[in-house]
């Protein structure tokens, strides 16, 4: 089974060229695709039925991804999917912001996976806990994003960003999301703006330098939750080979090649990493590099760790300031439907059982 999501625009027109047709019948896929969301090739009735009927002997599909289960927070403002795929599901979210709650622009903002559990065993974080189990193919990751843009297009509403945030370093899926970003900004694909897009990753140098020399304009996170090499191996205990300072380093030059600054999230956890003296070590850490912080109390579900109070959290916002550092306060939303990483799947795991 091959997926025609997988294709960059120019592969569609190599593989329309190849099989013995014009150009031009490669957009004739291609529009489609991205603007009207067939689930089948015989959907696609701008192509000659001949063409049809050799993709499909040729073992060509449209998007496997099925939609198996869907949530909607309460408020209305986020949406989890759960999305079966040939052996295994992938979850994936959109959270929408209302300005006539928070004021500023509405957006509809995707956080999509790409990998089922991930590597990186962060302790707080409920995908760390489940471990590795595979890499998401670039059309997969697509998946994700093609399912909640029709959803919005149904509603007049449309994908205004994406973030890759969801289960899974990113980074130790290179090429696969990679591919998934070139064709979700490809102005013959799905034409997102590169300056829409955000990467996240818990800090691993050589993916970040790679991301810096691809000329894209996408923006990147860094999950430093600590200030210091002893405190962070605790909370990623994968984190050995890579030092704070590595990291630090690596999102200057990130800044340097691309322009684009660069945030630093920390994941605030009661009584861990949220006293007045680690606020104190972490502003003389990112103190005049430019960069921006993103505090995030952590999810009261994460674990056995704790929310910090609201005090602490202003205290602790207050001294990154006061040092100069740019900095802002992030809640997580959409916790009353598992909006932690991972947790949608391991809810719905837990169902069956
Ligand atoms: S926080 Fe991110 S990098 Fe860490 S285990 Fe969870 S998914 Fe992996």
């Amino acid at each position: 089974m091959k997926d025609l999501y997988r294709l960059l625009p120019e592969e569609m027109e190599q593989l329309v060229i190849d099989m013995g047709y014009p150009r031009y019948r490669a957009d004739q896929i291609l529009l489609p695709l991205y603007y009207k969301f067939p689930k089948n090739l015989s959907e696609i009735k701008q192509l000659p039925k001949k063409m049809r009927e050799e993709l499909i002997e040729s073992g060509y599909v449209i998007g496997s991804a099925k939609k198996i289960h869907q949530i909607v927070s309460e408020d209305g403002d986020t949406t989890k999917l759960l999305l079966q795929l040939t052996d295994t599901s992938v979850e994936t979210v959109l959270m929408q912001y209302n300005p006539s709650k928070i004021g500023g622009h509405p957006r509809s903002t995707i956080c999509v996976s790409t990998q089922i559990g991930c590597a990186m065993g962060c302790v707080f974080c409920a995908t760390g806990q489940m471990g590795f189990e595979t890499n998401l193919m670039a059309e997969d990751i697509i998946s994700q994003v093609i399912h909640f843009a029709e959803i919005l297009q149904k509603r007049g509403e449309h994908v205004t960003n994406l973030v890759f945030m969801g289960m899974g370093e990113p980074m130790a899926n290179y090429d696969e999301m990679i591919r998934a970003v070139k064709i979700l900004t490809h102005d013959r694909g799905f034409g997102l703006g590169q300056r829409h897009i955000t990467i996240s990753t818990i800090g691993i140098p050589s993916g970040i330098d790679k991301l810096s020399e691809e000329n894209l304009q996408i923006g990147l996170a860094i999950s430093l939750h600590a200030p210091n090499n002893e405190l962070r191996k605790k909370l990623v205990p994968t984190a050995g080979p890579h030092s704070v300072e590595d990291i630090i380093d690596a999102g200057k030059r990130y800044f340097q090649k691309t322009g684009r600054r660069v945030t630093f999230e920390y994941a605030l956890m009661a009584g861990i990493n949220d006293s007045p003296e680690i606020a104190k070590e972490l502003s003389l850490l990112l103190q005049g590099n430019g960069s921006h912080v993103n505090l995030i109390p952590i999810n009261p579900t994460a674990g056995d760790f704790q929310r910090p109070s609201p005090e602490s959290v202003s205290e602790f916002e207050r001294i990154l300031s006061n040092a100069g550092v740019n900095c802002t306060v992030r809640m997580e939303k959409g916790t009353e439907i598992s909006a932690a990483c991972g947790q949608l799947r391991t809810d719905v795991d837990n169902l069956a059982k």
